[in-house]
C-alpha cells in the first residue's frame, strides 16, 4: 500500500491535523509536536484525542511521523540547551502515549565543535535517559545533509548513534532525500547502490519512514535547502524509483516542500500517479 502525506500545519489539534491531511489525499502526515522554534505545548485535549483516533481509523491514516521541533540540539555545548532537549523529548515522548504506535522524528543535533565522538555520545546518553522500555513510540534518527557540524551526515554517523541506544528496538531512520543527496548519495544515478550501502552500514530493517524532498543543490552542497519535487535538481524519474522500489514501498512517504496546502494535494496526486503507473505494469 503506498503511503504518504506531507507536513501539516498543527493549528486547531489533532482532529484537525488528521482531517487537513484526508482532505488533501494523504493517508499519513507529519507534523511538528510544538512550535518548530520550541517553545511551551498546549495542554492535551482527551477529547479530541480519541476523536482524532477513530478518525484516522476510519480514514485508515496510519504511521504518522511526528517532528521533533528544530532547536531541539541534544548535543550543544551549552548546558540550558541540553537542559532543554531533555525536556522537549521527555515531554514529546511522554505525549506521544496517547496516540501509540506512531514515529518521532528528529534531527540528532550539531556537535558546535566538540567533534563528532562526543556529538554522538552525548545524543545517545539522552537518549538513554529519555527512553523506556514500555514506550510505545519508535524514535526515528533523520538522516542530515551534513551541514557544519551536524551529526547524521553519513549512515556511518547514523550507525554509531542507533549502536549507542540500549532500546535498539524502539529506535529507526528517516531517510530525507534532500539531506542523502546533498550529504553526497546518488539517489538519481545509484539507488540501488545507496540502499545497498545503507543496508550494510546500518540494515534496511532500521528504515522507518522517507521524507520525500527535492534539493535546490547540486549533489554533495551539504546545504540543506529543500525543494518542489518538480524543481530540484533531483529528477522525477529518481523519485518514481524511490517510491516504487521494493525496499521502500512499504514506508510512509512524507512531503516537506515548500508548498502551500494546495500545492501538497497536486504533489500527492501525481506522487499515487506514478505509483500506480508502474505497479499496474508490472
Ligand atoms: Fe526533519
Ligand atoms: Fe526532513
Ligand atoms: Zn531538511
Amino acid at each position: 500500500m503506498f503511503r504518504i502525506g506531507y507536513h501539516v500545519s498543527s493549528s486547531g489539534g489533532y482532529l484537525a491535523m488528521g482531517r487537513r491531511a484526508v482532505r488533501r489525499g494523504a493517508n499519513t502526515f507529519a507534523y511538528f509536536t510544538r512550535n518548530p522554534r520550541g517553545g511551551a505545548v498546549k495542554a492535551l485535549d482527551e477529547k479530541d484525542i480519541s476523536d482524532f483516533r477513530s478518525y484516522c481509523e476510519e480514514n485508515g491514516v496510519e504511521q504518522i511521523v511526528a517532528h521533533a521541533p528544530y532547536t531541539l540540539n541534544p548535543c550543544a555545548e551549552k548546558e540550558n540547551v541540553r537542559v532543554f532537549a531533555k525536556m522537549v523529548l521527555t515531554e514529546d515522548l511522554g505525549r506521544m502515549e496517547y496516540t501509540p504506535g506512531q514515529f518521532y522524528n528528529f534531527h540528532p543535533g550539531s556537535h558546535v565543535g566538540q567533534g563528532m565522538k562526543k556529538g554522538i555520545e552525548t545524543i545517545a546518553a539522552l537518549l538513554n535517559r529519555v527512553m523506556w522500555p514500555e514506550m510505545r513510540t519508535t524514535v526515528l534518527f533523520e538522516t542530515m545533509a551534513g551541514k557544519g557540524s551536524e551529526v547524521g551526515g553519513s549512515f556511518e554517523e547514523i550507525r554509531e548513534l542507533l549502536d549507542r541506544v540500549v532500546l535498539g528496538d524502539k529506535t529507526g531512520v528517516c531517510v530525507d532525500t534532500c539531506h542523502v543527496w546533498d550529504a553526497g548519495y546518488d539517489i538519481e544515478n545509484d539507488l540501488d547502490g545507496v540502499l545497498r550501502e545503507f543496508d550494510r552500514v546500518i540494515g534496511l530493517d532500521r528504515l522507518k519512514a522517507v521524507h520525500l524532498n527535492n534539493s535546490q543543490s547540486p549533489r554533495g552542497a551539504r546545504k540543506d535547502r529543500h525543494a518542489k519535487l518538480t524543481e530540484g535538481k533531483i529528477s522525477l524519474e529518481a523519485f518514481a524509483r524511490i517510491i516504487n522500489h521494493p525496499a521502500l514501498m512499504d514506508m510512509p512517504f512524507i512531503l516537506e516542500t515548500p508548498n502551500d496546502e494546495d500545492g501538497y494535494e497536486k504533489e500527492i496526486a501525481m506522487l499515487k500517479e506514478m505509483f500506480d503507473k508502474v505497479a499496474s505494469n508490472s
